[in-house]
């Protein structure tokens, strides 16, 4: 699960981080009251108005805009909240923006007084281990960055046996080019960033930029936050965090029906049990000439109201031409399988899309019968290859 960049923040500071002071805001006039408390509590005047949607790339689409009054901080609100934010990591249809967060300006000086560096942690699954990946070229074309200048990206990877070793944040803050106060801080910033990331059970927790002011503070200006999923349920506090906006409606839909769905791009819809047969299956549809319009396994205990669900959930996809069905019974009978699939099929009533239901496994010639006397528009296979066959010849 993703965190907004405000969410992220505040998870981090809870570990100790330093972080630029904010506050979200739903309106224009919770924005001006935010930048209010921020003068209190932080004496500034300039405050930067961030558009908060899970994706990057805000700062070159126009969705963070620095605010010189309060009567501004009002403008760009007013001016961001409601927007369709474009960026490079939002696809072309753009994201809604319904939060901002409002936060002193660290760029107090200016820019040019400002430096900013990249610090990310994330886990190497080639290595198994977590990494601290850094450069002192951090900010808006970190990118850029990677791709011409890729010896500008740093690596530090934690052995597990021994944990995060205060060596280590030395090595970074070196490695960065601090000295004095700046290095001290960036030492602490390390420690409590890395002890964020294991304490919230993140996959990722990337701060671009992290800077050193002019007075030499350092401060997490930006914040993307992953959490694993399969740790959420020692996280209660993070569930909270959960923002619905942000996730495809169809995938959102089928979680409430414990279905793992990931939609694609392709024209065949597929329903499989089990996450390995649903690879198979994609590819096989690829073999007979179609691309795979999602990922969707109805899991081991594929009944009858699962199976009309998932039917449900892949014709809400417009670009479904045809649909797969892949059951391998095993606990779960193939005839109970097909005779779910017809009950759905007369439920839903009318699927214009022509259906191929493949059983294997347990009572599978008793479920193809049940499909084939049904008079219903869905051919049945046993084998896998009869059933991509199948698919090739209706697209
Ligand atoms: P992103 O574009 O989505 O990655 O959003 P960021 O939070 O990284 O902000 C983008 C850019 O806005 C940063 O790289 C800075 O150049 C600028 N920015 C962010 N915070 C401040 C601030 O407090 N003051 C000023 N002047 N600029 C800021
Ligand atoms: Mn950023």
């Amino acid at each position: 699960m993703n965190l907004h960049e405000y969410q992220g923040k505040s998870i981090l500071s809870r570990y100790g981080a330093s972080v630029a002071t904010g506050y979200p805001a739903d309106t224009a006039e919770q924005a001006v009251e935010a930048a209010k408390t921020i003068q209190d509590e932080t004496g500034s005047k300039f405050f930067v108005v961030k558009a908060q949607i899970h994706a990057g790339g805000r700062g070159k689409g126009g969705g963070v805009k620095l605010a010189k009054s309060l009567d501004e901080v009002r403008d760009l609100s007013k001016q961001i909240l409601g927007m369709n934010l474009v960026t490079r990591q939002t696809g072309k249809e753009g994201k809604l923006v319904r939060k901002v967060l409002i936060q002193q300006d660290v760029y107090y000086d200016g820019p040019s007084e400002v430096q900013e560096f990249y610090v990310g942690i994330l886990l190497n699954r080639q290595t198994g281990r977590n990494m601290i990946m850094y450069s002192p070229r951090g900010g808006v074309d970190i990118e850029a960055v990677a791709e011409e200048t890729p010896e500008q990206i740093f690596y530090e990877e934690i052995d597990p046996s021994v944990g995060f070793q205060g060596y280590q944040g030395r090595k970074v803050a070196y490695n960065l080019g601090l000295n004095g106060k700046a290095f001290k801080e960036m030492v602490k910033f390390v420690a409590a960033l890395y002890k964020a990331y294991e304490g919230a059970d993140a996959k990722l927790f990337e701060i671009n930029p992290v800077i050193k002011a002019s007075d030499d503070r350092i401060y997490a200006v930006d914040c993307k936050v992953s959490i694993d999923d399969n740790a959420m349920f020692r996280h209660p506090d993070i569930v909270e965090m959960r923002d619905v906006h942000e996730e495809d409606p169809i995938e959102l839909e089928a979680s409430k029906y414990d279905l793992s769905y990931v939609k694609m791009d392709g024209n065949v819809g597929c329903m499989v049990n089990g996450a390995g047969l649903a690879m198979a299956t994609m590819d096989i549809i690829k073999l007979s000439g179609g691309e795979p319009a999602n990922f969707l396994d109805v899991g081991g205990t594929a009944d009858a109201k699962r199976v009309e669900e998932a039917f449900r959930i892949i014709l809400k996809d417009e670009n479904v031409e045809a649909i797969l069905i892949n059951i391998f019974g095993g606990i779960v009978r193939c005839d109970r399988v097909a005779q779910g699939v017809v009950d759905a099929y007369k439920n839903i009533g009318k699927i214009d899309q022509p259906v191929i239901v493949r059983l294997q496994g347990t009572n599978a010639e008793e479920g193809k019968k049940i499909i084939d006397e049904s008079g219903l528009k869905v051919h049945s296979a046993i084998r896998l290859e009869d059933a991509a066959t199948l698919v090739g010849k209706v697209l």
